[in-house]
């Protein structure tokens, strides 16, 4: 579909001036075939702009070649407010634990269904994003939400996020920002991104 009149668009395929490396540098993402597309070792990028509640469209791609299983295959993420990830993942017929799976809010909530294309073929997560909310006293006083759409499908429905994504422990809310940058994974696999803008609630 056509990017809304009042998106901002984050990701055209063809510079990658709405983004930085995660340490401020210059983002070093490889850019061909309108895509950009994670270089092993270049580390997470961000965007230049910071966000809170937020309509987010994101395509994505897990490379068609497959190597490795598990958390190993297709691995980045998406993590909103630089903070809460959305699981990306090559899921097809590739077991993990639930709420490490492609549609996950990674060791928190697993996606409702997975709804994973094939390795190689570009996937589409449509994002409705609630920023926490904090009292004075660093308190949260509303925790974010997520609804996630994975190619079409529902897989996170207004769902509560705990926390800040940890690896091993229970998330818990720490105060940050109104407005914080949307965050891409490198975790060493080459994965793609396109297409992606974003509408401010
Ligand atoms: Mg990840």
């Amino acid at each position: 579909a056509d990017v809304p009149a009042d998106a901002i668009v984050l990701c055209n395929g063809k510079d990658l001036s709405e983004w930085q490396s995660a340490n401020g540098q210059p983002a070093k993402w490889k850019l061909e075939d309108g895509a950009m597309t994670v270089a092993k070792g270049a580390g997470a990028i961000k965007t230049k702009k910071s966000f809170a509640d937020c309509q987010l469209h994101v395509e994505w791609r897990s490379p068609a070649q497959v190597k490795g299983q598990g958390q190993g295959r297709g691995n980045s993420g998406i993590f909103l407010m630089g903070l809460y990830e959305l699981q990306v993942l090559d899921s097809y017929k590739n077991r993990t634990y639930s709420n490490g799976q492609a549609g996950s809010i990674y060791k928190q909530l697993p996606p409702l269904v997975n709804a994973s294309r094939m390795p190689g073929e570009w996937q589409t997560y449509d994002i409705i994003f609630t920023a926490p909310t904090f009292n004075k006293d660093s308190s949260v006083k509303s925790q974010a939400r997520i609804t996630v759409i994975h190619n079409g499908v529902v897989v996170q429905n207004n769902a509560t996020i705990w926390g800040a994504t940890q690896y091993i422990g229970i998330a818990t809310n720490q105060q940050h920002n109104p407005k914080e940058p949307i965050m891409l994974q490198d975790h060493g696999d080459a994965v793609s991104f396109r297409n992606i803008w974003i509408r401010e609630l």
